[in-house]
């Protein structure tokens, strides 16, 4: 009675949408962390391994290693670390991983030694977003100490990134010049690296000529703008998550009776109320109440009364709605990804990666239906 709709077809078009910007063939690293936005990490990911995709982008090693454990045998970069992470087991695992300052170096090069293989890494710059990544100061620490370690067989420099702001044009334009600047910084001290990557969706729509060697695309394979205005489909982008339910309980009420908690709405004459089993236990945001639009056979109906745990309520009127009708409380005819974040003062990643709770995932155009 809860279901994400997620079309992994939609999925492999933004991927070649993002792939042929501008014309060019580019390497792309699918970013598939938090749970792929809420999309399913392990089989968003299987299909873009069926794709063709360069990289698969997570945050940390346990989302790397459980990529790993389902077979996913695409390179993998992890990025964000805990000072007690097992580098030794994503070593062992392949994973690539994202270096962003000296005791991170050391760590993994220790982690490599025991392994016995070297450790396969990308050094994170910091150009002015202000997370992690080495500032330009300690940059040339890092690339020292890098090249000391690649010398010693424990390190492979694979790549070097950093990350955008996206506060405007002009500061972005600043970061990819530091890019650049870090760059050849350590070429000058002799470190190449096969991949530089620096664009996230919004730079790679952005800044055609800052791809570098890959770039790094999250929302944008889930059909969405990374720009707050609702502008997917201009880009050629198609959303992949619809989430949906069913109507559980209709019930005639007289005027004047007061709805879920608070009594926010009122029933301003005899009317229909239609209950909906999703909540904010379900990622659904309790301040959807009073803004936000769902959907029922191509009509809209705000979301009048208080959102509980489990359940909210619309009022339909005199409108023939019968239990087990379909609602759509975002995606395919119903409202957008973007209309609920408005409705909810949020962006539409944070929707589409809340979701979950007691919603099922229902998969369009899996790897293993393809494969037979
Ligand atoms: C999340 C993330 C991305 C992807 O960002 P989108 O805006 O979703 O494309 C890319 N790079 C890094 C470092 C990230 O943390």
């Amino acid at each position: 009675m809860r279901k994400l709709v997620i079309d992994l077809n939609a999925v492999a078009e933004n991927l070649a949408t993002m792939r042929n910007l501008n014309g060019t063939s580019k390497k792309v690293m699918g970013v598939v962390k938090a749970n792929a936005y809420g999309h399913g990490m392990i089989e968003v990911s299987r299909r873009l391994e069926i794709e063709g995709v360069d990289y698969l982008g997570v945050a940390d090693v346990q989302e790397a290693l459980a990529l790993r454990a389902a077979a996913i045998k695409t390179r993998i970069l992890a990025w964000l670390h805990d000072p007690s992470d097992d580098f030794e087991a994503a070593i062992a695992a392949g994973i690539d991983l994202g270096i962003s300052n000296l005791e991170q170096l050391a760590r993994v090069a220790g982690a490599a030694a025991k392994v016995g293989s070297p450790a396969r890494v990308h050094l994170k710059v910091d150009t002015g977003l202000g997370r992690n990544g080495a500032t330009l100061a300690h940059w040339p620490a890092l690339v020292h100490q890098a090249l000391l370690e690649v010398k010693a067989g424990r390190v492979v420099a694979i790549g070097c990134f950093s990350h955008l702001s996206s506060t405007n044009a002009n500061e972005d334009r600043k970061q990819i010049e530091r890019f650049s600047r870090a760059l050849e910084e350590a070429s000058a001290a002799g470190l190449d690296f096969e991949l530089r990557h620096l664009t996230a969706s919004d730079g790679s729509l952005s800044y055609q000529d800052a791809h570098f060697d890959m770039i790094r695309v999250g929302i944008a394979l889930y059909g969405l703008s990374p720009f707050s205005d609702n502008r997917a489909a201009d880009f050629g982008l198609k959303p992949a998550m619809c989430a949906e339910s069913v109507v559980v309980q209709t019930k005639r009420v007289s005027a004047g009776e007061g709805v879920s908690y608070g009594y926010l709405h009122r029933t301003a004459a005899e009317t229909t109320l239609a209950l909906i089993p999703i909540g904010y236990a379900e990622g659904l945001p309790r301040n959807a109440t009073g803004t936000a639009q769902v959907c029922i056979s191509n009509k809209f109906y705000k979301v009048l009364s208080r959102v509980a745990m489990d359940q909210f309520v619309i009022d339909v009127g005199d409108d023939a709605i019968v239990p087990g009708d379909r609602v759509v409380i975002f995606g395919d005819c119903g409202p957008t990804a973007d209309d609920l974040a408005n409705a909810c003062d949020t962006i539409n990643y944070e929707i589409v990666t809340r979701m979950g709770g007691r919603f099922e995932r229902v998969y369009l155009g899996k790897a293993t239906e393809l494969a037979n």
